[in-house]
């Protein structure tokens, strides 16, 4: 038995640390982690618990966070006639891919199409945390707003519609957020607008992340976005120019800014495994994984027909593509958990690593409490996987401590 021991004052769970491989008891009490501690030979036998050998316990790690995600499982969070609906089954749909907090992403639209769909995900959110109890956890922890402040050139530009791109304008932006009721956390836009700096600085003051992305700034307009306070470059490598001048160049100037977190795609399509390495190299601590699912994410492979990506298809792989057009992404289709697996076998990190790059290192950009991980005090959002063939299978998943997930078993 590996599984939960529950009690009305707790529970336990057992497993392996997902840094350290030892066997582990977690003891959750009242939504919090009260004790990880690492078991012994004694402390089983003290017990009575008849351990099994640590190699077939299952991994306890911290929850996912991922700070951009458009939609997964056919669910897509910036489809015109967004539903309440749609974003609860989104919330639903990602405890099984062991995401404890996330932030829905909406991006480049009309400023109504935009509002709407701000106010949609406030909504939902309200309603779960009235409801209260198991019911009404949820794992939305804030509301990422990926443009229209961006670069209205081709390439750095991506698939968002160039017709709505514009300048950055804090009446906007205060307008979205009093829709958003106060979610939006994450701003994606481009320091090359000369409205940049003062959104940046405010942005900073309302307690918003702003961040680098879609981005064909000069060096000396990073400079300043970082000065201003933007914290972070939006999947850093991706939506870009496909050439560039070898040096100076808008990648070296994020990369080598100390000031800069850096998210990126690591499913193994968008970004070499060298530009992988030296981003974890330079950005240490500060590198962090993101899906940037779209709403094709986790569904089964074949041709589909999108709104705004056309036909596309989706590989055995995971790859999504422009169909007929195999070189040309439409999009991630991978959970965070691909992403660490990959950084794995690439030999960049070890997973234990790598799951923090998901999990903690986003929770302390974002100052969620959840950046402490397996710590006692921290908010009991876990995952438990198993690994097969190198792949991440979640088995559990905690939200404070109440399971929002568990895999069909097998035999119990
Ligand atoms: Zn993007």
């Amino acid at each position: 038995m590996d599984r939960s021991n529950r009690e009305a004052s707790g529970f336990e769970l057992l497993g392996r640390h997902y840094r350290t491989g030892e066997p582990i008891a977690v003891r959750v009490q009242e939504g919090v982690i009260a004790e990880c501690r690492s078991i012994d030979a004694a402390d089983r036998e003290l017990n009575g618990v008849n351990l099994p050998d640590a190699e077939t316990l299952s991994w306890i790690a911290p929850g996912l966070v991922d700070l951009q995600i458009n939609g997964y499982g056919g669910l897509d969070m910036n489809a015109p006639d967004l539903t309440e609906e749609t974003v609860t089954a989104l919330i639903d749909r990602l405890w099984a891919e062991g995401v404890t907090s996330f932030y829905p992403t909406v991006i480049t639209g009309s400023d109504e199409s935009m509002e709407r769909a701000l106010a949609v995900i406030h909504r939902v959110c309200s309603r779960l945390e009235q409801e209260g109890g198991p019911g009404g956890m949820h794992s939305i922890a804030g509301i990422h707003l990926e443009g229209p402040f961006i670069s209205p050139e081709d390439g750095p530009r991506g698939a968002h519609n160039r017709a709505f791109v514009k300048a950055p304008d804090l009446k906007r932006l205060e307008a979205w957020q009093q829709a958003a009721g106060g979610r939006i956390r994450i701003v994606t836009l481009s320091p090359e607008w000369p409205e940049a700096e003062a959104f940046i600085a405010r942005c900073a003051e309302l307690g918003i992340v702003a961040a680098i992305g879609h981005t064909a700034a000069s060096a000396d307009q990073i400079g300043r976005a970082a000065a201003a306070g933007a914290g972070l470059s939006t999947h850093l490598g991706n939506g870009a120019h496909p050439v560039l001048p070898r040096h100076p160049n808008y990648i070296w100037d994020q990369l080598a800014d100390e000031r800069l977190w850096a998210s990126v795609i690591a499913d193994g399509f968008h970004l070499p495994a060298a530009f992988l390495k030296v981003a974890r190299k330079v950005k240490g601590d500060r590198l962090i994984l993101v899906s940037d699912a779209v709403s094709l994410g986790g569904m089964p492979p074949g041709n589909y027909d999108t709104p705004v990506g056309g036909h596309v298809t989706l590989t055995e792989q995971g790859r999504l593509h422009l169909a007929g057009q195999p070189a040309l992404l439409a999009g991630s289709a991978l959970p965070l958990t691909a992403g660490i697996a990959h950084m794995q076998s690439c030999g960049i990190c070890s997973l234990g690593e790598a799951w923090d790059m998901a999990s903690t290192a986003p929770s302390k950009l974002m100052k969620l409490e959840a950046d402490a991980g397996l710590q006692p005090g921290a908010p009991a959002d876990l995952a438990v996987f198993t690994l097969e063939a190198g792949q991440i299978r979640i088995q559990e998943t905690y939200k404070q401590g109440k399971r929002m997930f568990r895999r069909a078993c097998e035999a119990e």
